[in-house]
Parts: C-alpha cells; sequence; structure tokens
C-alpha cells in the first residue's frame, strides 16, 4: 500500500515516463480511496496543459513548495471554473 507522499511522486513520473504495472496499480488504487490524491492528479494534468501551451518545460524539478502553492492556486481556479452540478436532471419521475 503506497502512502500519499509515493502517490503524488507516482502522478507526477507518470508525465515522465510510463509507470509500471505495479506502480500504475498501487496509484490506481491510493487514487481510489484518497481523494487529496485525486485533486492533485487533476491539477497536475491541468498543469501539464498549461505549460505545454506557454514555452518550454523548465528543465529542472520543482521544489515541493512552489509545486504546492501552484496546486493551491489551480485549485482555486478549478473550483471558480466548475459550475456547481444542478440537481435538476435528478428529479424522480413523477407518480401520478
Ligand atoms: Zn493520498
Amino acid at each position: 500500500m503506497i502512502d500519499c507522499r509515493r502517490a503524488s511522486e507516482l502522478v507526477s513520473q507518470s508525465w515522465d515516463r510510463p509507470l509500471t504495472r505495479r506502480e500504475k496499480f498501487g496509484l490506481r488504487f491510493h487514487l481510489l480511496i484518497c481523494a487529496a490524491c485525486r485533486r492533485f492528479e487533476r491539477q497536475l494534468a491541468l498543469m501539464n496543459r498549461v505549460f505545454k501551451r506557454g514555452e518550454e518545460c523548465p528543465p529542472e524539478p520543482m521544489p515541493v513548495e512552489v509545486k504546492g502553492r501552484l496546486a493551491e492556486r489551480l485549485d482555486r481556479a478549478i473550483q471558480a471554473s466548475t459550475p456547481p452540478q444542478s440537481q435538476e436532471g435528478n428529479r424522480p419521475p413523477r407518480s401520478e
């Protein structure tokens, strides 16, 4: 069983190299049970899109605190851009 630290490492690495089956399995399983890491994975996907659109990727890995701050900002951006889910479609059919 991998912890959050290992999971976030694997999430980052999955963008640089293919994960082994074992790593993938561990990561998938962790993401199933850990909402925080799921969110991190989403943020990283967004971050990668942003970087690809811009210049070139920074050559050296980002320090953790920068990553954390960036993730926090992205998190807010994601929340701002995601409309709240409407309950409209979930109404039960009328019984009359
Ligand atoms: Zn986690």
